[in-house]
């Protein structure tokens, strides 16, 4: 009996006809996150510091966790180094050839060379702008699934994102630690990930290199390791309820879950389980497993997709496991298994037919403590969010002598000072992106801005400044 092919008024006739013991429609659910968990973070680092390989990537290998790395290819990182990383599941991604603002029109070319040097599961997906600056959005939306800024707070966004991810993916938020940054300590980041563990959202963070490490290129805003150490080993202690996962993979399975449906019908001992979307672009196949709860009584069950056996536990009268959509029916067995009985009642309540994504979305999060042991382990997979951007940092730049000696500053008369800056475009913007003063170089020192207490950023010619007043 196949359930689906009918619309669902028909299928719930044709189930009350049969009656209890012939064949059932199943309640299925799609976690919100993987594991059914209540919340999502992902960290990510920028610029390919040597450190990020020699540190970061053993830190995260002692709490069995996963990060994302933007690699900006003129910089020569450490292909090997961040190909090992690539290879214990972490994420590569692009942070543009040539660390210029905008891009410099590199969405394209910058994916190809750093494919060219990684080979990973998924690709070359995510891409971090250069200076925090968003470049041609369907260019990078061509590209990759995820484009990221950096604080949302500093666009007038939120820093962090709710279940369904960013509004413009474009525009995904990651909050900057650091020196520079908003986040330092442990403390600063377990209160984050407390956050989105409360919401049920995301949240990711933006670090560059590390204090006392060898950072290369990664020289803006160091985080003390120490900081990132403790927020990992306190997510590993509320694993139940915080997913840490790389940023493309949190992106795929957020998009997976508002696309699929799920439908599961019972015969006999037996439930098959469909689970497919039809998302289409040439960025990602979105094979990512999702995680799902069936309806089930029995004590024990064999789970396969495509005849390959799936991690699976039982609780509470679902069988919990990880799936891929449209890798073929997933089918549960087992002695002394079956169909939960049910009434002809919760069969019309039931998900049989193809259900629209709102339906399949209810997926609710209070079962996140009853299955956290289960998602862990499945998750081998991996364990594991806005007009033109303005805000900027001071990134480390490629070096080209003509811009070494320019220099961005505070006044104690409380000025913004720009230095050396002769026949360069100056312009000011403060932390909403509005230009609140636009000048030129004049060589040696200059006054350029005074107001408000705040962030400003300052740009000067090419190169991007951040600085307070
Ligand atoms: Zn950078």
């Amino acid at each position: 009996m196949e359930f689906k092919t009918f619309p669902k008024a028909m299928a719930i006739t044709a189930a009350i006809t049969l009656g209890v013991g012939f064949s059932f429609a199943q309640d299925v659910e799609i976690a919100t996150w993987a594991g059914f968990r209540k919340g999502a973070a992902s960290f990510t680092f920028d610029d390919g510091a040597p450190s990020h390989v020699s540190d970061a990537g053993p830190m995260f290998k002692k709490y069995g966790y996963k990060g994302t790395f933007n690699l900006v290819v003129n910089w020569n990182p450490n292909w090997s180094g961040f190909q090992g990383l690539a290879d214990e599941g972490h994420e590569i991604a692009s942070h543009s050839n040539s660390h210029g603002n905008n891009m410099s029109g590199e969405e394209a070319s910058s994916k190809t060379n750093i494919k060219g040097k990684i080979n990973q599961k998924y690709g070359i997906i995510t891409v971090a702008y250069p200076n925090c600056n968003v470049p041609n959005e369907s260019a990078v939306l061509q590209n990759y699934i995820v484009g990221r800024i950096c604080n949302g707070s500093w666009q007038g966004m939120s820093d962090n994102m709710g279940k369904d991810g960013p509004s413009n993916w474009a525009k995904v938020p990651a909050i900057m630690t650091g020196s520079e940054g908003q986040l330092k300590s442990t403390n600063d980041f377990t209160s984050q990930m407390q956050k989105v563990v409360q919401s049920n959202g995301w949240v990711a963070f933006l670090t560059h290199g590390f204090q006392g490490k060898s950072n290369g290129s990664a020289t803006y805003s160091p985080t003390d390791i120490s900081a990132i150490d403790g927020a990992l080993k306190w997510a590993q202690q509320n694993d139940k309820d915080i997913w840490v996962a790389p940023m493309g993979h949190v992106a795929m399975y957020i998009k997976e879950r508002k696309a699929s449906q799920a439908s599961a019908s019972a015969s006999g001992s037996t439930v098959t389980v469909k689970l497919t979307h039809n998302i289409k672009d040439n960025v990602s196949d979105y094979d990512y497993p999702l995680s799902l709860k069936v309806k089930y009584s029995g004590s024990k069950a064999e789970v396969t997709q495509a005849g390959a056996k799936l991690e699976s536990k039982i609780d509470g009268g679902y069988v919990y496991f990880d799936a891929v959509p449209n890798a073929g029916d997933i089918v549960i067995s087992g002695e002394g298994g079956g169909p939960a009985p049910e009434s002809s009642a919760s069969v019309e309540s039931s998900a049989s037919v193809p259900t629209s994504s709102a339906t399949v979305e209810r997926s609710s999060n209070s079962f996140g403590r009853s299955s956290n042991s289960f998602g862990r382990s499945s998750n081998s997979f991996g364990t594991s969010s806005s007009g033109t951007a303005i805000t900027s940092s001071t990134e480390a730049l490629p070096e080209d002598p003509s811009l070494l000696s320019v220099a961005v500053f505070k006044s104690s008369d409380n000025y913004i000072v720009v230095a050396n800056a002769q026949g360069k475009p100056i312009t000011v913007f403060n932390s909403l992106g509005h230009v609140v003063r636009t000048t030129r170089g004049l060589g040696c020192q200059q006054k350029v801005y005074t107001g408000a207490k705040g962030m400003y950023i300052v740009k000067v010619g090419s190169r991007t400044f951040k600085t307070a007043l």
